[in-house]
């Protein structure tokens, strides 16, 4: 696909922000580079084989047994790799330390993957933030992951096509039942904007899917077609969930 001038404008912006401000690698604090390429040689792609379904990692590229007892309303969540490491240390910095300049450079991560999956997309979105939370940061991440991925793939971007219509508590210490049942309800789709399309939800870190499966819940809901979701990290789910990624 021949890269278009509105997604290199944006990547312009944020090297010229580099060159007044020379940045440091959010995985390993090295100069130069807000994100760099030792980080990524040693970040754990997750690659096939895995559950076409919800993308977790097995042995047979077969459907794995929680798709099968339990199918999401997805029709497939992938993510770029495994939440550990360098990728852990940015995803930190990028959500709770405002450096909003690791959205642009992590999505050129995802990029690379999502173009590889040959996913046919009207619409690409990002998982909504309660709005305590938003207040709280000032900003989306998944959003900031979302756009550069959207201008690449020239597939509009809305916000507003999932709102979040409850808060919900942190999934921390949660089974994958109970966190379904924590997200069930969460959000609400714009009928208008996402009628009969096939959608992306972007976030940055899954771990059970509960969140990407209710924003897909949500979407089918208000009409749409098919459910794609895509997020940078994915944490190998624990059944005791002691992985807190809020
Ligand atoms: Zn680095
Ligand atoms: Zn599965």
């Amino acid at each position: 696909m021949p890269v278009n001038l509105a997604y290199r404008a944006y990547q312009f912006l944020w090297e010229a922000l580099d060159w007044l401000y020379p940045p440091n690698c959010g995985g390993c604090g090295a100069s130069g580079a807000r994100w760099c390429l030792e980080c990524t040689q040693k970040t754990i792609e997750i690659i096939p084989p895995l559950c076409p379904i919800c993308g977790n990692p097995n042995s047979k590229n077969e459907v794995c047994e929680r798709c099968r007892i339990s199918p999401p309303r997805f029709t497939s969540l992938r993510s770029y790799s495994v939440f550990g490491g360098s990728i852990r240390e940015a995803i930190h910095k990028f959500k709770y330390q405002h450096e909003i300049g690791l959205g642009e450079a992590l999505s050129r991560l995802m990029i690379t993957k999502i173009e590889k999956l040959n996913w046919s997309l009207d619409l690409i979105t990002s998982v909504p933030l309660g709005l305590v939370r938003f207040r709280e940061r000032g900003y989306n991440q998944a959003t900031l992951l979302a756009r550069p991925i959207s201008l690449f793939f020239k597939v509009p971007f809305s916000s507003r096509a999932l709102s979040r219509i409850r808060e919900t508590r942190t999934q921390v210490g949660l089974s994958v039942i109970e966190r379904n049942e924590n997200m069930s309800g969460a959000f609400q789709a714009k009928k208008e904007l996402v009628r009969d399309k096939n959608i992306l939800v972007v976030d940055d870190v899954a771990t059970s899917g509960a969140t990407l499966n209710a924003c897909a819940k949500a979407l089918l809901d208000g009409g749409a077609s098919k459910v794609y979701g895509f997020t940078l990290a994915r944490a190998v789910y624990s059944p005791i969930g002691e992985i807190d990624i809020s």
